[in-house]
């Protein structure tokens, strides 16, 4: 078996001040997967997180592959999943930094109207020149003649998400589809955004993949397909709770007790008052 697959998990850099203080609570963000798709020589990196001190960590593990990097891919354009490719670039100049149309039209918008917000919940830590993607020319690419294929998916936390499958392994890098052992971020959209996430979930699942590596997990996470199922189990169980609960704090105590295995409460709380404006879920 010459092809293969690695994947780092970067854990959450604190949200700190210059004068020290925190600017929210720790954890300040989940765990972000960066994912190295790799044959006898060369390989793919998928996704790569937005403080410069983790991104140097993916360069310096992808540099100690001893693979030869042919491209970067971001899985959706989310700053946390692609502003570290900037770092890794410095490692291996030269190399396309690549996603499809939809990822390139929010990855500008991340790298211009929304920086001042990465800017202030990571203060003096966000990447400085971030490379914005190139739109992919094909949705299929070889890895020494592996088919590594960018597949479209719609919404699911955000607009435009994609994944990646790499037939040869049965594998799926899931990006913001899949969520493992982390609650997920659904302050990002609709009820038909939610509707249209439990169909990406479902257009992995049909794929049959052996495995699946989900955008954030928790450290030490298998990426075991179940995943897939945890994740619509989760999207389902808000929908129902939603209805019940009279406020967010109600919401997020409801959702808790299903999911005591996730972490990052935080995120839950974001959702919660997300779907329910104007009370708070502290
Ligand atoms: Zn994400």
């Amino acid at each position: 078996m010459t092809l293969g697959y690695d994947v780092l998990v970067a854990l959450p850099p604190k949200a700190v001040l210059a004068d020290g203080t925190s600017v929210r609570p720790v954890p300040a963000w989940s765990p972000i997967s960066s994912t190295l798709i790799h044959g006898e020589r060369d390989a793919i990196l998928v996704d790569a997180p937005h403080t410069a001190e983790k991104a140097r960590e993916v360069a310096g593990w992808v540099a100690d592959s001893g693979k030869n990097l042919v491209a970067m891919y971001a899985t959706h354009g989310h700053g946390d999943h692609w502003f570290g490719f900037a770092e890794v670039a410095k490692r291996f100049p030269g190399t396309p930094v690549l996603g499809t149309a939809g990822t390139v039209a929010l990855a500008e918008y991340q790298a211009t109207a929304r920086m001042d917000f990465w800017k202030s919940q990571f203060p003096g830590q966000i990447v400085e020149n971030v490379v914005v993607p190139s739109v992919i020319d094909d949705h299929a690419f070889a890895l020494e003649g592996h088919e590594v294929r960018f597949v479209e998916a719609g919404d699911s936390d955000t607009q435009d998400t994609t994944f990646v499958h790499v037939p040869d392994l049965g594998l799926v890098v899931a990006g913001d589809i899949v969520y493992n052992g982390v609650h997920p971020f659904l302050a990002g959209g609709d009820e038909q955004r939610r509707r249209d996430w439990i169909a990406a979930i479902d257009q992995i699942a049909a794929l049959k993949p052996t495995a699946v590596v989900a955008g954030h997990k928790a450290p030490g996470g298998d990426d075991d397909p179940r995943h897939l199922d945890r994740t619509r189990e989760y999207l389902r169980d808000a929908e129902e709770l939603r209805a019940i609960a009279r406020n967010a704090k109600e919401f997020a105590d409801l959702m808790t007790l299903r999911h005591l295995g996730r972490i990052n409460p935080a995120i839950l709380a974001q959702s919660a008052e997300h779907l329910f404006p104007g009370t708070t879920a502290a």
